[in-house]
């Protein structure tokens, strides 16, 4: 099965129709996926103090050489499922043979913040920390929580060789791992096990997250981000684990890392679709990894302007049910994109 067809001819993703607003305002989706909290914050007192200087990070060194390997969980305070597979590893005692492993929990005063009655207020203290890694703004004299956090975790970054992001979702959706367009953050990706779709794309006009660092956007090093399920459930919490294992089994002599299957989908985004409207709507909650068989197909309205699919098998990447005005609503991607169209 192929997802999009290669060098297809596109339609127009955003057509804005000659008829009334209220005419052509859908209504509101009956009911939004509702969420179940069934996996609760971690204890990591043992851990917060780092080992090695900076806070947060525990850092391990192999008596081989061997690459830098990074799992960074926590840059959303409420993605918590990354957070207890990192604790639970270091409770193993887990511990490179050769290279450097650092685990690092990056925000969790974000994380301190969780409140069930309240799940999604947790995902950042002042402003979303993986936004915030375009040099120029580390540099600046601008500060905030998850600024300065970023600062004080820059040694780790800046001597990864191979990095990996945990994350999780809101909206129910098919787990995938995302990479910038560099081949190195490509490759690594569809070596991460527990999950069926590679998704690769440009980021983020909204600021630079972490997996684009020039680190790894202009270098060798290889960086990518796992959306491993919807938040606060426990498989989640495995698929994650089995991401993390595929990554540092292999220099921590682990046989677990095996487990959970390879990607089978490689897939480039083609477009990012901004809410230029507080009334972005989708006709149905659709759910990440949906597959929209034909070309032209309406699959959202923002104020008069309806949103369409722009090729046949067009995949709706986590699509934001209810994304505020100028945020990412969805992203369409396909197999094999060529060169990436302009935001809409
Ligand atoms: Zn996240």
């Amino acid at each position: 099965m192929t997802y999009g067809r290669d060098n297809a001819p596109r339609l127009p993703v955003r057509v804005a129709r000659p008829t009334t607003f209220l005419e052509r305002l859908p209504p509101p989706p009956s009911s939004l996926p509702r969420w179940k909290i069934s996996i609760t914050p971690p204890d990591l007192s043992p851990w917060l103090a780092g080992n090695c200087g900076i806070p947060g990070v525990m850092h391990y060194e192999g008596r081989r050489p061997g690459p830098h390997v990074v799992c960074v969980s926590l840059i959303h305070g409420n993605e918590f499922a990354g957070a207890i597979v990192l604790d639970r590893l270091l409770r193993r005692r887990i511990r490179p043979r050769a290279g450097r492993l650092s685990l690092v929990f990056a925000n969790p005063e974000a994380m301190h913040l969780f409140d069930p009655c309240n799940p999604v207020r947790a995902r950042c203290v002042d402003e979303d920390m993986n936004r915030v890694w375009l040099p120029a703004m580390l540099d600046s004299h601008q500060t905030s929580h998850e600024l300065d956090r970023a600062r004080m975790l820059l040694p780790v970054i800046v001597t990864a060789d191979r990095l990996l992001d945990l994350h999780s979702m809101l909206w129910p959706g098919e787990p995938l791992v995302l990479s910038g367009l560099p081949p190195a953050g490509r490759a690594m990706a569809r070596r991460i096990r527990g999950v069926d779709v590679c998704v690769a794309d440009r980021g983020h006009r909204s600021g630079c997250r972490l997996i684009d660092h020039p680190r790894f956007s202009e270098g060798n090093a290889a960086a990518c981000l796992l959306e491993a399920g919807q938040h606060w459930r426990e498989d989640t919490v495995t698929r994650a684990m089995h991401a993390v294992l595929s990554l540092i089994g292999p220099c921590c002599g682990i046989s677990a890392g095996t487990e959970g299957a390879l990607p089978r989908y490689d897939m480039v985004v083609t477009d990012v679709v901004t809410a230029r409207t507080g009334l972005f709507r989708f006709v149905t909650p659709f759910h990440s990894g949906h597959v929209v068989d034909s070309a032209g197909t309406v699959v959202a309205y923002d104020g008069g302007d309806e949103i369409r699919t722009p090729y046949d098998r067009c995949m709706l990447v986590m699509p934001n049910l209810r994304p505020a005005r100028g945020h990412t609503a969805v992203r369409f991607a396909r197999t094999d994109a060529g060169p990436p169209a302009p935001d809409q």
